[in-house]
């Protein structure tokens, strides 16, 4: 069951990334899968209907917290745990955030982050709004609540 819902949710971002200009060979290695799959999702062969409606459902109705949490759910590859969740939220999410001093760069948050938005910089943390998909899970799990973070913008619902 895990592996249809995220081959639903590898073809639902396959297409996004050809829209963006991708190759079938540059979605392939992004989604580690073989060029072929690629092909056959682009041409909606593969997978079943319902496997697509399931990973549409999480990508545009789930908060983006659950979205990301239902996303490792199904996938271990953290790589591609990335490039799904990248694709199918960041891109249609806003978010302001804001970094106190508090922050003693333990990097928790670097590590729990799954858009890898979350870097070090001049020695303070910085979040890349453009990778970020408004998942809240860095922002929950500092221990300094040194992360202030608000979705202003959610596009998500027009992912057909
Ligand atoms: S989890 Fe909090 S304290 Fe740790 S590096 Fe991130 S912002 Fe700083
Ligand atoms: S909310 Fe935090 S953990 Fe989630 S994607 Fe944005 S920066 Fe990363």
């Amino acid at each position: 069951m895990t592996q249809h819902i995220l081959a639903g949710l590898r073809a639902l971002t396959a297409k996004k990334l050809r829209e963006k200009g991708l190759t079938h060979e540059e979605i392939a290695k992004l989604l580690n899968v073989d060029r072929t799959v690629i092909t056959h999702y682009l041409a909606g062969r593969i997978p079943a209907k319902e496997a697509v409606k399931c990973a549409k459902v999480t990508a545009e109705k789930f908060y983006p917290r659950d979205a990301v949490l239902f996303i490792k759910t199904v996938c271990d590859d953290n790589d591609i745990v990335t490039t799904i969740t990248e694709t199918l939220i960041s891109d249609n999410i806003d978010v302001d955030v804001a970094i106190s001093s508090k922050c003693n760069l333990c990097k928790i948050c670097i590590d729990i982050c799954p858009t890898k938005a979350i870097t070090i910089e001049n020695d303070l943390i910085n979040i890349d709004k453009n990778k970020c998909c408004g998942c809240e899970l860095c922002q929950e799990l500092c221990q300094k609540n040194a992360i202030f973070l608000k979705i202003i913008k959610d596009n998500r619902g027009e992912l057909d």
